[in-house]
């Protein structure tokens, strides 16, 4: 019974507390060699803890790099659905350390928070997961089938886990998947995300003369590869904030009126974000409000810039080079790869021949939209109203989760991407922090999801 479940986790929470404690200990650091072995250590962690609550073929999959955690509980039987838990207990690195309050890889509680790397992202969100499970399948039996997945690559961006969901798609069979790496509004407001933005990255670099040259000596007579990039870089963008790259709009879907009413219910004004960001004014589309802007609209950014001489003082030459970090974010039904030929075609058209030039593409992601009407999402709805009080929001995010369109284009399934995070968590910062109060509640609405997806 549902309510046995929650009183378990209730009378059991300090103990979930200490295991997360142990769990944050561990610095799962993706990124760093010297870390492997805290990675095992934490692989080995949660896999027993998964096995010692009653989750059967518990399996560590070695990759290329670091490993994926698999488990199961399928004793709903064939009439239930089967959720597919994807998790990653690997963190970013906890640089510069001297930022730190207290040590990033010892757990502190201050005023209801828990203060360490990874404690919102994601540790603490799936510790959530385990602890709803737990609760349930210590009193009750668990009304649905799940299985766990659990990788270590994802703060280095996934490099194996395509391979991964291609050659096991038929043992992560399911019915959707549950993924908590996302966060809430704010404190009194869950939140579901239902559209992710893509991105593809690139560097293009300018070449002019071989070598450094006097400005006076051939000033006139070169073309500046610091002013043709420019040149270049101003032309991506219209005067209405529109991206020029031809076809750049072709794919994107359009926005309803009734999806524009509910996302402008969610959205901050512009002056708010003025305020929060100390600007004069924002910038962008002109025909979308910001909240659309973020989430439904794709953007082309300059990342960076490096050209000529930048020290103290002044040196008066014409640089060789000239270089721009370029990504763009990628709106539904946009296709990252096309975005490449996009940009050589400009560059083809817009590029003087006083110069050459390259363009490197360094990284893609797919864009995604779940369905919002999938019978989790309408579960989890259910249960954060129970819990919270209120209508959780549906929102699309600005940035990207890769994961969530692997695993529509690969295993065919639609995520409830959720989390119990909040907006100043500071997540990938010093001083990461998880609110104990909303990860209690989390736990308490996952209870309550797991019973409502159960079919009658
Ligand atoms: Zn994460």
């Amino acid at each position: 019974m549902r309510m046995n479940s929650l009183q378990f986790f209730e009378s059991h929470y300090g103990q979930f507390l200490d295991e997360l404690i142990n769990f944050l200990s561990i610095p799962s650091i993706s990124t760093d060699p010297d870390h492997a072995h805290d990675i095992q250590t934490a692989v080995a962690f949660i896999a027993n803890k998964l096995s010692s609550i009653g989750i059967e073929h518990v399996k560590i999959f070695p990759t290329k790099r670091h490993p994926i955690v698999y488990g199961e509980h399928l004793k709903a039987g064939a009439s239930q659905p089967t959720l597919l838990i994807y998790g990653h207990y690997d963190v970013q690195p906890d640089d510069p350390v001297e930022l730190w309050d207290t040590p990033p890889f010892s757990p502190t509680v201050r005023d209801d928070m828990l203060f360490a790397r990874g404690a919102s992202d994601m540790k603490g969100q799936i510790y959530a997961c385990v602890a709803a499970i737990e609760s349930i399948l210590q009193s009750d039996t668990l009304p649905v089938n799940i299985k766990f997945i659990l990788e270590g690559e994802e703060e280095i961006g996934s490099p194996n886990l395509v391979d991964f969901l291609i050659s096991h798609a038929d043992l992560l069979k399911a019915d959707c998947a549950l993924n908590t790496d996302a966060g809430m509004l704010n404190k009194n407001i869950p939140a579901i995300s239902y559209g992710l933005r893509g991105l593809a990255y690139f560097e293009l670099r300018i070449f002019g003369p071989n070598r450094d040259l006097h400005s006076g000596s051939y000033g006139g007579i070169v073309h500046n590869p610091a002013q043709v990039l420019a040149d270049l870089i101003s032309k991506m963008h219209d005067a209405q904030g529109r991206v020029t790259l031809d076809g750049f709009y072709n794919d994107v879907l359009p926005l309803s009126s009734d999806e524009r009413e509910k996302l402008a219910r969610y959205g901050l004004s512009d002056a708010e974000y003025c305020a929060d960001l100390g600007l004069p004014s924002l910038w962008g589309e002109k025909d979308f409000s910001p909240v659309e802007r973020l989430g439904a609209r794709p953007t082309l950014e300059i990342n960076g810039l490096l050209s000529g001489f930048t020290g103290q003082g002044s040196k008066t030459i014409i640089p060789a080079h000239a270089m721009a970090k370029i990504s763009t974010r990628l709106v539904p039904n946009q296709d990252p790869e096309k975005i490449y030929g996009m940009l050589v075609d400009f560059l083809k058209k817009n590029a003087p021949s006083t110069i050459r030039w390259e363009l490197e593409q360094m990284s893609v992601g797919s864009p995604s939209l779940s369905d919002t009407n999938l019978p989790a999402t309408r579960a989890l709805m259910d249960a954060y109203k129970t819990v919270w009080g209120v209508e959780p929001a549906l929102k699309r995010e600005g940035g990207s989760v890769p994961v969530v369109a692997d695993m529509q284009k690969h295993l065919g399934i639609d995520s409830v991407l959720t989390g119990f995070g909040l907006p100043d968590d500071r997540i990938h910062s010093p001083n990461e922090k998880l609110d104990l109060s909303t990860w209690r509640k989390g736990i308490q609405s996952l209870i309550h999801f797991f019973y409502n997806v159960k079919k009658d």
